[in-house]
């Protein structure tokens, strides 16, 4: 194997192999380093996406879409349900061919993906990341680079050791679990959520189809809350209580960050992309799209430090800029909302019900919702306003 690459990416998710893509396109030699036996597995994901998110970073193969998506329902705790009409076009993935076949079109671009290539640790000189180290099938190899994406998920470490501040607080950490429930009785062209306290504290319940009669059945709860409740009880008891004649298979867990992106996503040599930026969508829990939206601004960048010479933060500088353009305000202020759903009890949610079914489905929007909120909790009006100035 080439010991010495122009981009080393680690980890082989959507923020790792779009960014590998766009830059082989450009002629750079890149190495995906992906630590699994198998890209795309395990699957811990709800696989629901928009449509268009996907197409704005790669032609969508109808193989990936196991389910198209019409509306989204929303069930308060007293079980009232309350339909949105759903504008994007939706989707639920099979992820592991999604994820497979992102990184085929890398390698068709051009680059080299490696799997079981553990990195573990960063090459640093003065400062400046210069490569990795990495155990591929047990043998230990040093690979130099000119720059280094870290596209190593939620449980990144190799930000940290570039002396990029990584932690993310338990409130803004969502333990999640998830089964495959089969033989139930659901709308199977929307995504549904339940929003009740008992089962998700500081989350919620997601069902998401995976045909007419099964589904992804998951939910989240934020890490200040896991000392009162398991996911893993909390969602069996979902399921008893919901769909009682269900089997399950598959079950997984992980980390969703909904916390606000890092402050500090570069070093000289270095970009962080995906959810090791906390780049998911901190209100939905979202991240397969922001993961490709950074892969492909980090490319773009590492493209023309490349053809630049200058791989300083300062230049690098330039991807953190343009994520805080695209998508900065937007992310904050979703963060914001994400605060103010969290103080909502289920009584409020349960008169929050009431009042979306009182207007007509086509009439209801995110807006109209949080006007709602305002009007039965008028403390939050500033919490409100300002979160959406970013939206
Ligand atoms: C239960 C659950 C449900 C979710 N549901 C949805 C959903 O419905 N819709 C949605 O948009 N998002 C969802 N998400 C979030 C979504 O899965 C992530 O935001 C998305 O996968 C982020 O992509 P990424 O490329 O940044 O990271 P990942 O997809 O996590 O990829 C990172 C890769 O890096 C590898 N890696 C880590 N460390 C190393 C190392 N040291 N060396 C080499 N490789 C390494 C990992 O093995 C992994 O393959 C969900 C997440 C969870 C946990």
């Amino acid at each position: 194997m080439k010991h010495n690459w122009d981009m080393i990416v680690v980890g082989g998710g959507p923020a790792g192999t779009v960014a590998a893509r766009y830059a082989a396109q450009k002629g750079v030699s890149v190495l995906v380093l992906e630590k699994d036996r198998e890209i795309g597995l395990p699957v811990r994901c709800g696989e629901g996406v928009s449509i268009r998110g996907l197409e704005m970073y790669t032609p969508v193969n109808p193989k990936w879409i196991c389910r198209e998506i019409s509306s989204v329902d929303f069930y308060a705790p007293d079980g009232r349900l309350v339909e949105l009409d759903f504008s994007l076009k939706g989707a639920i993935l099979d992820r592991r061919l999604f994820d497979r076949d992102l990184a085929d079109l890398a390698v068709q671009a051009g680059a080299v993906v490696k799997t079981r290539a553990n990195v573990t640790g960063l090459l640093l000189d003065n400062g400046i990341v210069t490569g990795v180290k990495v155990q591929i099938r047990h043998e230990e190899y040093v690979l130099r680079s000119r720059i280094v994406i870290a596209a190593d998920g939620v449980e990144s470490r190799i930000a940290r050791q570039a002396g990029i501040k990584t932690a993310v607080t338990p409130e803004n950490m969502d333990c999640c679990v998830q089964v495959t429930a089969h033989g139930i009785k659901f709308n199977p062209d929307a995504l549904s959520f339940y929003m009740k306290r008992e089962y998700a504290p500081g989350g919620y319940v997601w069902v998401f189809p995976k045909s007419e009669t099964s589904a992804n059945v998951g939910l989240g709860i934020s890490g200040n809350n896991t000392h009162l409740i398991s996911p893993y009880r909390s969602l069996m008891k979902f399921l008893g209580d919901t769909f009682p004649d269900a089997s399950w298979s598959g079950l997984v867990a992980g980390g969703v960050p909904t916390d606000k992106t890092l402050k500090q996503i570069t070093a000289p040599g270095l970009m962080v992309a995906g959810d090791a930026a906390r780049m998911v969508n901190p209100l939905s829990g979202g991240g397969i799209h922001a993961a490709m939206s950074s892969g492909k601004l980090a490319a773009d960048t590492a493209v023309e430090a490349l053809e630049k010479n200058d791989i300083s933060r300062e230049f690098l500088q330039r991807y953190a800029n343009a994520w805080h353009e695209k998508s900065g305000k937007n992310h904050e202020g979703l963060f914001r909302l994400k605060e103010i759903v969290n103080k909502l009890t289920d009584e409020d949610l349960n008169s929050l019900g009431e009042k979306m079914a009182a207007i007509p489905k086509e009439k209801r929007s995110l807006t109209r919702i949080f006007k709602a909120v305002v009007w039965n909790k008028p403390r939050l009006i500033l919490d409100v306003a300002r979160a959406f100035s970013g939206i």
